[in-house]
């Protein structure tokens, strides 16, 4: 379905959050401002893998990542007995979300495990219009790594956005390398920064997802990261904390003790620090893990979702402070 709303400026309506009321623009706001009516997101598992998975780049995906199901067999080009279709997924997630909220009727199918536009482009392109086609499906959300989106890829996202809505979202983690190394990424910062600089002008909404609290990261190094945000000038962040999940090679280092992970006192001042030095016309579209319960080992903070906002919403108030306090243009590459 092409979505038939007015695009908005690019930068939404900045600064809109603030008339509101709110601390941070929230995804949710910018939401309702964007279709002018409730949306929600619906994932889709279209069988990818990675190739930090699958050797191209490096065995064993990302260290926190239970990833033993990614193999090279799930690709999409493949026939694999049992993958339910994409329309079937996105039927069974819609009438799933619409027992929770009854009066969403518009969802954005979001291309969410593993990396989704690791294939080839005509069967990217068969996924996402299959997608499109949906009559309730407003537009396209894309989690990605930076390093796999190729020229004709590129080219394709920038063709659907000119019809529907497109969010792609890279995983960019961290700016420090060191950080990428012991997560076994598989590229660098610099992999982010050509991705979006491609990304650019193409009429996609881009993103990025950042982990705050990595072990040997300073809170200076989280600001850090922060700025390199704001100067990336990406139009919406992930925030997300540290979290283990069985059958990771993270779970078996903090089992041994070697990871600590961060309590939510010290994740709240950090995210905050964050908040501060984003800019204010960037979205946050999360701000803490969301891996389902049971497959996290800890912390257990991070499952009460309401108490870790409420939280981040105190700290906010009692600095007196707001989403790009710290932050100014030029102060973007202090
Ligand atoms: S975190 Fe993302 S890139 Fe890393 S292995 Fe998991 S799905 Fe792949």
């Amino acid at each position: 379905m092409s979505s038939t709303f007015p695009p908005p400026g690019r930068h939404g309506h900045a600064h809109s959050w603030r008339a509101a009321g709110l601390p941070y623009y929230t995804y949710k706001f910018f939401l309702q401002e964007r279709f002018g009516r409730r949306v929600q997101r619906v994932s889709v598992d279209a069988g990818f893998t990675c190739p930090n998975v699958d050797g191209s780049v490096a065995w064993g995906g990302c260290v926190f990542c239970n990833n033993a199901s990614f193999s090279p067999s799930r690709r999409p080009t493949e026939p694999t007995a049992g993958r339910r279709t994409i329309t079937q997924q996105l039927d069974a997630g819609i009438h799933r979300l619409q027992q929770r909220y009854r009066d969403c009727q518009h969802f954005l199918a979001y291309f969410q495990p593993a990396t989704n536009t690791y294939a080839p482009v005509a069967a990217l392109r068969a996924l996402y219009e299959e997608a499109l086609a949906h009559p309730q499906v407003m537009g396209l959300a894309i989690g990605t790594r930076p390093d796999c989106v190729a020229e004709d890829v590129l080219e394709l996202l920038a063709e659907l956005a000119r019809r529907n809505y497109v969010s792609v979202e890279y995983g960019m983690q961290t700016m420090h390398d060191r950080s990428l190394d012991w997560m076994n990424r598989g590229h660098d910062h610099a992999a982010t920064v050509d991705a979006v600089a491609r990304s650019r002008g193409r009429g996609f909404e881009i993103g990025v997802h950042v982990i705050v609290g990595l072990p040997g990261e300073t809170r200076a190094d989280m600001c850090a990261t922060a700025r390199e945000i704001a100067r990336l000038e990406v139009g919406a962040v992930k925030l997300h904390n540290l979290y283990v999940v069985h059958r990771t090679p993270l779970a078996e280092q903090v089992a041994r003790g070697e990871v600590p992970l961060l309590e939510r006192a010290e994740y709240v001042q950090c995210v905050v620090d964050v908040l501060e030095r984003l800019p204010p016309t960037t979205v946050i579209q999360r701000l803490g893990g969301e891996a389902p319960g049971p497959y996290v080992l800890g912390p257990a903070w991070c499952l009460e979702k309401a108490g870790l906002r409420q939280a981040i919403d105190r700290e906010l108030a009692e600095r007196g402070s707001y989403q790009g306090r710290h932050w100014s243009p030029s102060a973007a590459f202090v």
